[in-house]
């Protein structure tokens, strides 16, 4: 029998709910249902796909308020939750209008040989699997989903299990259109469920830690499907001598800690050119020491609890090495604090950092500004590249040609130019993550889309006066 999960509520530490996991059967089934519903969803056309979506989107916006709710029993949080439900729809809309432009791209040309027409036919992956993370639970599970099914694929979803009580009120939404619930299953349960998903699937798209995006790559190169992984990061900021201190510090308050600091593309360390490490430093303690818990009720303004109980040890370990080796904490928590059953960090700049400190390689999930000096850009530059990762990062300066120069040097997949985390804001920005931070096309803008297509070839020929050209080969010798 299939043990239940128990669900722990990130504000209380207390466990109040269960989910089932689903079954192999179950998922071999839901594969099967899935698969029998595709070609008719990738018949109705884009549009036809569109409408589906943007009545789906107004079913989701009458549940407003319990899917707001769930996503806050989920998170512990709740302005954030509100976020990412007006992110949520606001990106079905995205989809569902843009979608039909970028197929609609005039596809035909004529080949070199003039009487050839060459068009590209787009057939979308039949079942594409989708596997998220609980930072944003219905923003990550959605990102893929949405540009998958505007393809005409059918999508097999499993979210994160410490996170799935938003699945309940979409399912509710779902259900108010059939066509597009033939082809979008929800399941849930573990990593051995996302496991058993893989063979199922004939494309799958991870978003989640480093060690589980390569099983889940390694799962999918077994079966021949591609592997699109959106992993963790490790996020520098580069803050030269020019730039405008105030505004620096102000973009990566928010940058590093907005959900807690629990997003891939937060900011996780911070390099200052030495001549105003003093200053900002000051600076940017004096501002992160105004911003406190949203803690008892969810008016308070602050941050929100730990999300996932394991988080809560990966940082109480990082930031017990930090101080080992000689971090000084400027303003913030020195421990994770455990108030009402939950797990809380406050915003925390550290100082005297070293790349031998874990906090300066491995990534936190956590509201850390973590803050080195250095002396020159090429030593800055070394030290943002000394890293397994390569998610985002940000550059400030005095100009943007002096942030972007510098900028263009980072193996980053997006860089902030005086801004931080602008990835967050600008889907367009279509980027490759480097290192470890996954593989894989772009998830971001149209070229997410073109990931769920594949592109066949209609070679035409046009011109029926062209006869047995020289390459044929002919039955009897010409004359
Ligand atoms: P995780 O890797 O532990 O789990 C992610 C998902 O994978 C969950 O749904 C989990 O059940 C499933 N899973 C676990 N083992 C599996 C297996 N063997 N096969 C298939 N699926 C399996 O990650 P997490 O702790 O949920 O999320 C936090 C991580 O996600 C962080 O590293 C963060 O940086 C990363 N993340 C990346 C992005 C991005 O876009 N790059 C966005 C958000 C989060």
């Amino acid at each position: 029998m299939t043990a239940t999960i128990e669900l722990r509520n990130p504000r209380t530490g207390q466990s109040d709910g269960t989910i089932l996991p689903t079954t192999v059967d179950e998922l071999t089934d839901a594969a099967q249902r899935l698969r029998t519903s595709q070609p008719a969803w990738s018949a109705l056309g884009v549009d036809g796909r569109a409408d589906a979506l943007r009545r789906w989107k107004d079913a989701c916006n009458v549940r407003r308020e319990s899917i707001i709710a769930a996503l806050a029993n989920d998170t512990g949080r709740m302005r954030e939750s509100i976020q990412e439900f007006e992110a949520f729809v606001g990106s079905i809309e995205r989809w569902a209008s843009l979608a039909p432009k970028l197929l609609a791209e005039n596809r035909r040309f004529t080949s070199t040989l003039g009487f050839i027409d060459i068009d590209k036919n787009f057939r979308p992956y039949q079942l594409a699997g989708i596997i998220s993370p609980w930072n944003f639970p219905l923003i990550l599970s959605t990102i893929d989903m949405l540009p998958a099914v505007m393809a005409g694929s059918a999508v097999l979803l499993k979210p994160s299990e410490v996170t799935p009580r938003f699945v309940s009120p979409l399912r509710d939404a779902l259900n108010e259109v059939p066509e597009l619930a033939s082809v979008f299953e929800i399941v849930l349960g573990n990593g051995t469920v996302g496991a058993q998903m893989i063979p199922l699937v004939d494309l799958v798209c991870f978003t989640g830690s480093v060690p589980t995006g390569r099983k889940v790559g390694a799962a999918a190169a077994a079966q021949f499907i591609p592997a699109f992984l959106e992993l963790g990061g490790k996020d520098p900021a580069i803050v030269l001598a020019g730039a405008d201190l105030d505004h620096a510090s102000n973009a990566l308050l928010w940058g590093a800690t907005s959900n807690a600091g629990q997003a891939c593309q937060s900011i996780e360390r911070i390099y200052v050119e030495a001549s105003v490490h003093d200053e900002f430093v000051e600076l940017l303690s004096r501002k992160a020491a105004r911003i406190g818990l949203c803690y008892p009720t969810y008016d308070r303004p602050g941050l929100g609890p730990i999300i996932a109980e394991r988080q809560i040890q990966t940082i109480e370990n990082q930031l017990a090495d930090a101080l080992d080796k000689g971090a000084v904490i400027q303003t913030g928590s020195s421990e994770v604090e455990h108030h009402g059953g939950g797990a809380w960090v406050r915003v925390t700049v550290l100082t005297a950092m070293t790349h031998d400190m874990d906090m300066m390689r491995e990534e936190t999930f956590g509201p850390f500004l973590p803050v080195m000096a250095f002396s020159d850009v090429d030593q800055a530059v070394k030290l943002a590249n000394d890293s397994p990762f390569g998610l985002s990062a940000a550059v400030f300066a005095a100009s943007s040609d002096e942030a972007e120069a510098v900028a263009r040097r980072l193996d980053v997949g997006a860089v902030s130019v005086n801004d931080a985390t602008l990835t967050a804001l600008v889907w367009e920005g279509e980027k490759h993550s480097f290192k470890s931070s996954g593989l894989g096309g772009s998830r971001m803008g149209p070229a997410s889309l073109f990931r769920f297509l594949r592109s066949q070839a209609l070679l035409i020929k046009t011109d029926p006066s062209v006869h047995d050209p020289w390459w044929y080969p002919a039955e009897e010798p010409r004359r």
